[in-house]
């Protein structure tokens, strides 16, 4: 369904790729993005994906949104090299941008026009203020992460916890949701929630982390009953 909304604005199709473990649970891996290099070109969903249905439609959108960004700056570097032949500029898409050579020559085939909107867009997609990217919350998630870790094992207070959580979530929308390419796609996939109902994505709260972090450890949360 997602590819034939991606054909209709002239996107490349995208293969989607169900990740599990090998016992068939999903895994945490590189799952729920979407890839792309100059074999693949896809999306990337864990098994559980669509189970809550709103939510899963949204995450594909999210996605797919991202394949369309990734074609429009192929198209606006189709522009910006000019008069070389078009199977030339589709050589140098693929390896410049990591793209498969099909969506390179679709490119190459329709260039964005320089100093449009749609061009603007894409350029400002593919170069973000320095400092933007997805590694900009990890020193704060790890924080996190540690430190509840630290309260899971009594080495420190619930109350303490509090800060590190405003600092995570301060990194995670100023860190992630702020580079042009996410807080686009966040757009999409927020008016697809909406329309279906689904909560808009808000960071988990910090009790809900604390439970992630004592399953995946296997440490009991203090205060919840023993099993
Ligand atoms: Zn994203």
């Amino acid at each position: 369904m997602i590819n034939a909304r991606l054909r209709a604005v002239g996107v490349p199709e995208v293969e989607i790729e169900w990740v599990l473990g090998e016992d068939g649970q999903p895994t945490n891996e590189a799952a729920n993005q979407f890839i792309h290099t100059q074999q693949v070109w896809k999306i990337v969903l864990k098994a559980d994906a669509l189970d809550d249905v709103g939510g899963g439609a949204a995450l594909v959108y999210h996605e797919a949104r991202h394949a369309e960004q990734q074609f429009q700056i192929c198209r606006m570097r189709a522009a910006d090299l000019g008069a070389m032949s078009e199977a030339d500029k589709a050589t140098s898409i693929a390896i410049r941008l990591d793209v498969p050579l099909a969506v390179a020559q679709e490119a190459a085939a329709s260039p964005l026009t320089p100093g449009t909107t749609e061009y603007t867009i894409a350029r400002n997609w593919h170069d973000p203020e320095p400092g933007r990217s997805h590694g900009g919350t990890s020193a704060e998630a790890k924080a996190m992460v540690d430190g509840i870790e630290e309260y899971l094992r009594g080495q420190r207070t619930r109350q303490s916890l509090d800060p590190l959580y405003q600092d995570y979530v301060r990194a995670y929308e100023s860190g992630y949701r702020d580079i042009p390419t996410e807080w686009d796609a966040f757009f999409v996939s927020e008016k697809v929630g909406d329309k279906l109902g689904v909560e808009r994505d808000t960071m988990p709260p910090l009790d809900d982390l604390i439970a992630q972090v004592a399953k995946a450890k296997g440490l009991p949360v203090p205060g919840s009953p023993a099993r």
